[in-house]
């Protein structure tokens, strides 16, 4: 039998996570939620059994006459785990307007405080903690890419200290109300930004601190990182060990990845919504001077944390232990080594 999933928030995390789901043999889509009657609400209609996520909105949608199913309180009790979708901090709302009282399981993204769930997960480092619980939340999308890549250096060789500097997209490619349209903005200003205090929920061990800026572009984020090794190491042992995880994608500047641009242009080709579910790490950039590793990797925002949740999901009703579950979502999602 599937297990039933409910995605609350059918935006640039929902749409991707629900057709993730339904790539899966072991889960399937019981309805997703819009709070309003746009084209994207149309389109998913199309796709999905659809509800309303704030049922006073009922009126709008059957005005613009778009076939719903319901309300959230109509779609809980149809599923076994519902994936919250919605923005910033309003997944915790609903948790206590909602979740809590239907009694479901559910999955929060990086946008929520950690205490709105037991576990912060990251398939790689922490699949085990999220077995059996109600509560997960899947980090966010500069967290799940440093957590992979310190989480690969960690098991395989002896580290220090973690220096990473976020250079943040400002916004969605969809956001077309707010932006950044000429400056570079520190964010925050002072140190840490939230990013090194997060990878700390999933890897409680790592000595890391993390300065962030925004920058005028909605491609991609980029990290760049300074690692302590406690052992001698050189840019081939980094690589071999990068090789082996099929979450990371190694690419080299001389295929022509000269930057972002050229990264997403590659995945416009390669998949569905140009989605880049890997942390993407330039090759050149591997490099140690004395006991400091250099690396620099770009993460593509709206994808990272789809393969995330899927993992979640079976960690959480204990479907699979971590290789198989991750190994089956790679497959479905068609992360493999393309080069
Ligand atoms: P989004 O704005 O694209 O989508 C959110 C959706 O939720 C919208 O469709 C909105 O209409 C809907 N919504 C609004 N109020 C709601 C409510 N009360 N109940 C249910 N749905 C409601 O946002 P997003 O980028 O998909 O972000 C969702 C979460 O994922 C946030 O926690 C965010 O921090 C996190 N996240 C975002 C990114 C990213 O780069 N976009 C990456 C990783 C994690």
């Amino acid at each position: 039998m599937k297990v039933k999933v409910a995605i609350n928030g059918y935006g640039t995390i929902g749409k991707r996570v629900a057709d993730a789901v339904s790539l899966q043999d072991d889960m399937e889509v019981v309805g997703v939620t819009k709070t309003r009657p746009d084209f994207e609400a149309k389109l998913a209609a199309k796709r999905y059994p659809l509800y309303v996520a704030k049922p006073e909105n009922v009126e709008l949608f059957e005005k613009a006459g778009i076939e719903i199913q319901g309300t959230i309180e109509d779609l809980l009790p149809k599923a076994d785990i519902v994936v919250d979708c919605s923005p910033n901090k309003v997944g915790a709302e609903n948790k206590a307007k909602y979740y809590e009282k239907a009694g479901i399981k559910a999955i929060f993204q990086g946008g929520e405080k950690k205490d709105v769930a037991e576990v912060s997960f990251n398939a790689l480092a922490n699949y085990g903690e999220a077995k059996g619980k109600n509560y997960v939340r899947v980090v966010s999308c500069n967290t799940t890419g440093l957590t992979r890549l310190i989480y690969m250096l960690k098991t395989n060789f002896k580290i220090g200290r973690v220096r990473a500097t976020m250079l943040r997209r400002v916004v969605d490619p969809k956001e077309d109300k707010k932006g950044l349209v000429n400056g570079i903005m520190p964010d925050p200003v002072s140190i840490p930004s939230h990013h090194g205090p997060d990878v700390k929920t999933v890897l409680p061990d790592v000595d890391i601190v993390t300065t962030a800026f925004k920058l005028p572009t909605t491609l991609m984020h980029v990290h760049a990182l300074n690692i302590e090794m406690k052992e001698a190491v050189k840019p081939d042992d980094v690589i071999s060990v990068l090789e082996q995880e099929p979450r990371i994608m190694l690419i080299s500047a001389e295929d022509g990845f000269t930057s972002t641009a050229k990264v997403i242009e590659f995945a416009r080709e390669l998949r569905l919504r140009y989605d880049l579910f890997e942390n993407v790490v330039w090759k050149e950039s591997i490099g140690v001077d004395g006991n400091e590793l250099f690396v620099t990797q770009a993460i593509h925002q709206e994808a990272i944390v789809v393969p995330e949740n899927i993992d979640a999901i079976r960690a959480m009703l204990e479907l699979a232990e971590r290789d198989e579950s991750m190994k089956k979502t790679n497959e479905t999602l068609g992360i493999q080594k393309v080069f």
